[in-house]
């Protein structure tokens, strides 16, 4: 992919599997900017994917009682049989899908559940549908299991949401997956049940297409946006569908390294075939704060939804009052996608043309102080993803820098 920076080292050689990956600019981009803060340079980051508030006292406290119950031991593979049962609750509770415990996996994040279920399936050459914008693990992490990632743009006019005609057009013989993220990184988009039965419709009628769904951002939603995952709309889907989930953004906690999924058993069973292989059990005491986390009281996600939503609020009204950016609403996530097209062809107090979303985010850090992503490195130009996991302080003057920045363009 053209967003990454690659190991380039004559005296070694890559496997061929990575040999178009890297690491990811969402990271270089945060590199620079602390490179930049270190200077003595006020930089504020707009980059980051996780939550600015700490994991909740509860869900701490369970894990330090863990620990001193001596549960520092490897568990059962795939989820101790306590955190399978408070998965296969929660799925019962908020999304009215039964799973048995021999249908949920547990791995070290979402990002392993994905690369195991890609290792468990993926054979040279299938194809796996990725709308776009979307989040770049998605597409790196198919290609290193040596798939070949199909990806369909989702304009900001269409709400960044995959169309049913579009869904059809991708499918070919060698599709084994279709990949969908509601609320979606980077775009805050979701996709509401109207949005998705025509394309549910689609895979019932293509048996071997597979639904991945990422539902990772489900408890960050705003107004009155009704999260719904698809297999609660489609029963007969779930034989095939790998509904993915975790702890990292709704409870804060991106550093434990818990996610789990639901799907059917004999993919449940390869995936641990995998895991086995790579990294064993998850954390224990990581699983024992996420059955807490789970089962423990919810009340606080209100709270901190309504949190996200005025800095949601703040952040969309003042861009949309720069000349030069349009940003739609976003239904969820804590991130806005905002079109930059205006400013393509203006020239920088320097000289310098923006040609490219990117040529904006490099202006942007190195003579505003704000470090934000390029649209190019989610597969969608020319736009900027804002992570909003921050102060409204911050935020405001954020703001007030980057409408200044622009206003500076001739
Ligand atoms: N899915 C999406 C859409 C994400 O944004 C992220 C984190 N950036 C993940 C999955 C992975 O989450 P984790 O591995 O922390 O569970």
């Amino acid at each position: 992919m053209t967003s990454h920076t690659r190991i380039v080292d004559p005296a070694f050689k890559s496997a061929t599997r990575i040999a178009n990956v890297g690491v990811s600019k969402i990271l270089a981009i945060g590199a620079r900017a602390a490179a930049l803060k270190r200077e003595g340079r006020p930089v504020i980051i707009l980059g980051a994917g996780e939550p600015d508030f700490d994991t909740p006292d509860n869900v701490k406290e369970a894990a330090k009682a863990a620990i001193d119950r001596g549960e520092t031991k490897y568990t059962a593979l795939d989820g101790s049989p306590d955190l399978k049962k408070a998965v296969a609750e929660k799925f019962q509770r908020e999304n009215g899908v039964d799973y048995a415990l021999d249908e949920i996996t547990v791995s070290t994040g979402a990002k392993q559940i994905l690369f195991n279920a890609f290792m468990a399936t993926i054979d040279p050459g299938d194809e796996v549908i990725i709308p776009t914008p979307y989040w770049t693990s998605y597409s790196d992490i198919v290609e290193v299991c040596g798939g070949v990632p199909v990806l369909v743009p989702c304009e900001a006019d269409a709400g960044f949401r995959l169309k049913a005609e579009q869904l059809q057009n991708a499918i070919t013989p060698k599709t084994r997956w279709l990949l969908l993220n509601s609320p979606s990184n980077p775009s805050g988009a979701a996709y509401s049940a109207s949005d998705y039965r025509p394309l549910i419709e689609i895979l019932v009628r293509h048996p071997h297409v597979w639904l991945m769904v990422d539902d990772m951002y489900e408890h960050i939603v705003y107004d009155d946006f009704e999260f719904v995952t698809p297999v609660a709309l489609e029963p007969k889907l779930k034989a095939r569908t790998l509904t993915i989930n975790g702890v990292s953004k709704a409870y804060a906690m991106t550093g434990w390294r818990i996610g789990y999924a639901g799907g059917p058993k004999a993919l449940i069973k390869a995936m641990a075939v995998i895991q086995s292989q790579a990294t064993s059990c998850p954390s224990s005491v990581s699983q024992a704060a996420s059955v807490e986390a789970l089962n423990g009281p919810q009340v606080f996600l209100r709270e901190r939804r309504e949190s996200f939503k005025g800095r949601r609020d703040l952040v969309v009204s003042a861009l949309n009052e720069i000349d030069g950016i349009q940003c739609r609403v976003p239904e969820g996530a804590f991130y806005t996608f905002a079109g930059c097209g205006g400013l393509i062809g203006r020239v920088t107090p320097d000289g310098k043309r923006i040609e490219s979303d990117t040529d904006f985010t490099d202006y942007l850090l190195e003579t505003a102080d704000v470090a934000v992503v390029p649209g190019s490195a989610f597969g969608l130009s020319p736009f900027f993803r804002i992570s909003y996991a921050t102060s409204e302080a911050e935020l405001r003057e954020a703001m007030r820098r980057i409408a200044a920045a622009c206003a500076n363009l001739r």
